[in-house]
C-alpha cells in the first residue's frame, strides 16, 4: 500500500493554535513548495516559555511571536535543526527576549566522514537553505536530559535531512517534536551532504523503537498515529531504493533521468528536489557497494555495480 500524506491544513497565518493546555503553535508567512503551509513555531509553557524553532527571518512572524508572548518570560530557544526557515529569527528573538538559544551544533556537525570527504567536492552541489549565521549558546548532545522550567526535556538526535538535526521529546508526556524528520505532509528533503539517506534511514529506525503517540512536526498538522507514519516512511524509502536500482539495472542513469522513470504525478516545482533525494539513495547505495559511479554530481550516470 502506498504511504498516505494529509496535505489538507489550512492554518491562519500568524494566529496562535492551542493544541495542548500549555501548548500552542504559531505558522510563520514561508508558504511554499517546500515549507508546506509555512513553518510551525511551538510556544511551550505557562508563565516562563520555551519556543521550538522560532522561524524565517520575518517581523511579521516575530510580532505575531511577541504578541503571544507579553509581558511573560522566553527562558529558552530550543532549535531542531539550522535551515534558514527554521533557525533565524532565534536572533532577533533573543535580542527582544534574552533567551538563550540551544541546538545540536553547525549544520555539518555530525557529518560521516564519507559525506566530509564528498562535500569538498564542488560538483555535489546541495547546501541549499542553510542558515549560516547559526549563533548557539549551548550545544546539547544524544539522551541529554534538558531541565527547562518544569519541564524535562529529552534530546533525540536524528541526522539525516541535516546532520544537526534533534527531535525534542517530552517523555513523560509522550509528545514529540519532530522537526523535518517526520512530518505529516510529505517526506523530507534529503541532499547531500547536508542530507544522508544512511543516517535518515538510522534516524526512523531509532523513532519507530519509542514510544511518543504524538508528533508536532516542523511543517503540517500534528501526527496523531506516528509510528504507523515512521514505519510508512521506512518501507517508502526501501520501495523508492528497489526502484531506484531497477532503473539502473539495464542501462546507467543520471538521478534525474531516474526520477523521470520512477516518480509518478510529480509537481514540477518538486523535480529539483526529488533530483536530491535520488542523489542521496544512489550515494548511499554506493557506500553499500551497490551501485558504482565515476564522480558524485546530479549529472554523473549511475550503474549498477559488478558486485550484485
Ligand atoms: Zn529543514
Amino acid at each position: 500500500m502506498a504511504i498516505s500524506f494529509d496535505t489538507n491544513h489550512k492554518p491562519v497565518i500568524g494566529e496562535t493554535e492551542k493544541l495542548e493546555n500549555d501548548l500552542v503553535v504559531i505558522t510563520a508567512d514561508n508558504a511554499s513548495p517546500m515549507t508546506f503551509t509555512g513553518t510551525r513555531t511551538y510556544i511551550l509553557g505557562t508563565e516562563n516559555l520555551i519556543v521550538i524553532d522560532p522561524g524565517p527571518d520575518s517581523e511579521d512572524h516575530l510580532s505575531s511571536i511577541m504578541k503571544y508572548i507579553g509581558q511573560r518570560q522566553v527562558t529558552d530557544i530550543l532549535l531542531t535543526h539550522s535551515h534558514i526557515d527554521h533557525s533565524p529569527l532565534s536572533r532577533q528573538l533573543k535580542t527582544e527576549t534574552g533567551a538563550r538559544i540551544i541546538g545540536f551544533g553547525s549544520a555539518d556537525e555530525a557529518r560521516t566522514s564519507f559525506m566530509k570527504k564528498l562535500s569538498s567536492s564542488l560538483e555535489l552541489g546541495g547546501e541549499e537553505g542553510i542558515d549560516k549565521d547559526l549563533l548557539l549558546d549551548e550545544k546539547v548532545y544524544e539522551k541529554q536530559i534538558l531541565k527547562l522550567n518544569n519541564y524535562s526535556i529529552e534530546i533525540v538526535h536524528t541526522p539525516g535531512h541535516l546532520s544537526n538535526h534533534i527531535c525534542f521529546s517530552l517523555k513523560e508526556r509522550k509528545i514529540l517534536f519532530s522537526g523535518d524528520h517526520v512530518m505529516g505532509w510529505a517526506t523530507t528533503l534529503i541532499s547531500p551532504p547536508d542530507g544522508d539517506l544512511g543516517s535518515f534511514m538510522s534516524s526512523l529506525e531509532k523513532l519507530s523503537a519509542r514510544d511518543e503517540v504524538i508528533y508536532y512536526p516542523g511543517h503540517g498538522k500534528p501526527l496523531k498515529e506516528p509510528r504507523k507514519m515512521v514505519l510508512a516512511q521506512i518501507k517508502h524509502r526501501r520501495d523508492r531504493e528497489k526502484q531506484i536500482l531497477n532503473s539502473v539495472l539495464k542501462i546507467s542513469r543520471t538521478p534525474a533521468e531516474i526520477v523521470d522513470e520512477v516518480y509518478v504525478d510529480l509537481n514540477p516545482m518538486l523535480k529539483a528536489a526529488a533530483t536530491r533525494n535520488v542523489l542521496a539513495h544512489l550515494i548511499d547505495l554506493y557506500e553499500r557497494d551497490k551501485v558504482s559511479t565515476e564522480k558524485f554530481s546530479q549529472t554523473a550516470k549511475f550503474s549498477l555495480s559488478n558486485e550484485n
